[in-house]
């Protein structure tokens, strides 16, 4: 009786998926290989970030996984001067401090992030160590610094020229106004040529990755709002809000006014969405519809929001609150970028 009940606890943890380690029972990661996974697939916010999602896919198509290639994809768009929102190059705070934030979660359900991150170039890496180094999830300011530079980071200094000349400019009005900042919104209210969302407009690299095995991973990185206040954290760094991954079910994550976006846990309500049986763009939007209905129609056409999602068939979609967002996808077809639908 005795070795049967022993058998049986055998069989249903072995069916779970559970394996014993020595302190904790851990969820093995759902396998494509178990699924039905059509084969690598990555997603980024913002159509340059193809040169991002070129770079993991390197990683991806040699079956490598979704965490590598991310970290490899997000690093191109870190180093990257003339984007403003991110790492190297991107737009300071009101005290023209460049700071960023970053995190990452893998196939386990294990994440890391830092936030309000000084001097360091490749925050989605200092993310990734407090993941797997420390037992902790966050690591803000000065604490994040002191474990990077422990790490063996050095100090970079990540404010451009062409930032601080931004900064300057903007320090004569002095005027907080991240949806014009963002997305150029006073441009397309006077329907100038000028589109939103194209090469100078883009934002927070969020990316998702389902590799060869069928895993999925995620990771987003910011140098946040341009002009914030010091200390200003959005939702990029912030699990459930600006990225959320279960590999049994899909992932999300986000670009634009973060305080929306942690309002409404954006990513972690995309993948449960998805998880109730909505298609990754459907689920998308359903996110963005809760900022609008939390905002009134009036405000909400002052807010830009946008949200890509991959679920773990690797189907992908998006859905943003206005006109002007954009993503990026590389597939074994090739490479592809689209405009999002947006809700009004
Ligand atoms: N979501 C970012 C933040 O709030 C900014 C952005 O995506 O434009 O910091």
């Amino acid at each position: 009786m005795l070795l049967r009940r022993k058998f049986l606890q055998q069989s249903l943890l072995g069916s779970l998926g559970v394996l014993i380690g020595k302190e904790q029972l851990r969820a093995s990661p759902v396998g494509g290989k178990l699924g039905k996974a059509s084969g690598p697939v990555v997603i980024s916010t913002w159509a340059p970030n193809a040169k991002a999602n070129a770079a993991a896919w390197q990683v991806l198509a040699a079956n490598g996984r979704a965490l590598d290639a991310l970290e490899k994809g997000i690093h191109v768009t870190e180093a990257d001067p003339t984007d403003q929102s991110v790492g190297y190059g991107g737009l300071p705070d009101r005290d023209g401090k460049v700071t960023v934030d970053s995190c990452v979660m893998d196939e386990w359900g294990n994440c890391g992030a830092v936030m309000c991150l000084e001097h360091i170039l490749h925050p989605v890496s200092v993310a990734r160590l407090v993941m797997e180094r420390t037992p902790h999830v966050q690591l803000v300011g000065e604490g994040a610094l002191k474990f990077a530079l422990e790490q063996g980071f050095s100090k970079t200094n990540l404010l451009t020229p062409e930032a601080e000349k931004a900064w300057r400019n903007w320090l004569k009005t002095s005027r907080y106004d991240p949806m014009i900042t963002v997305e150029h919104l006073e441009e397309r209210n006077k329907k100038n040529k000028k589109k939103p969302g194209q090469q100078h407009d883009h934002d927070t690299i969020g990316m998702l990755a389902l590799d060869s095995n069928g895993n999925l991973s995620g990771a987003c990185s910011t140098s946040g709002m341009a002009f914030k206040m010091n200390g200003r954290v959005g939702d990029s760094p912030i699990i459930g809000a600006g990225l959320f991954v279960d590999n049994e079910v899909g992932a999300a994550t986000a670009t634009g006014v973060g305080e929306e976006i942690v309002r409404i846990c954006g990513s972690h309500t995309i993948v449960e969405m998805m998880r109730a049986g909505h298609s990754p763009e459907e689920a998308c939007k359903k996110a963005v519809e809760r900022i609008v209905k939390r905002n009134g129609l009036q405000k909400a056409k002052e807010i830009q929001a946008g949200f890509i999602a991959i679920n773990k068939q690797g189907e992908v979609g998006a859905y943003s609150l206005i006109d002007g967002f954009n993503y990026a996808v590389h597939t074994e077809s090739g490479p592809y970028t689209k405009n999002a639908k947006f809700l009004i």
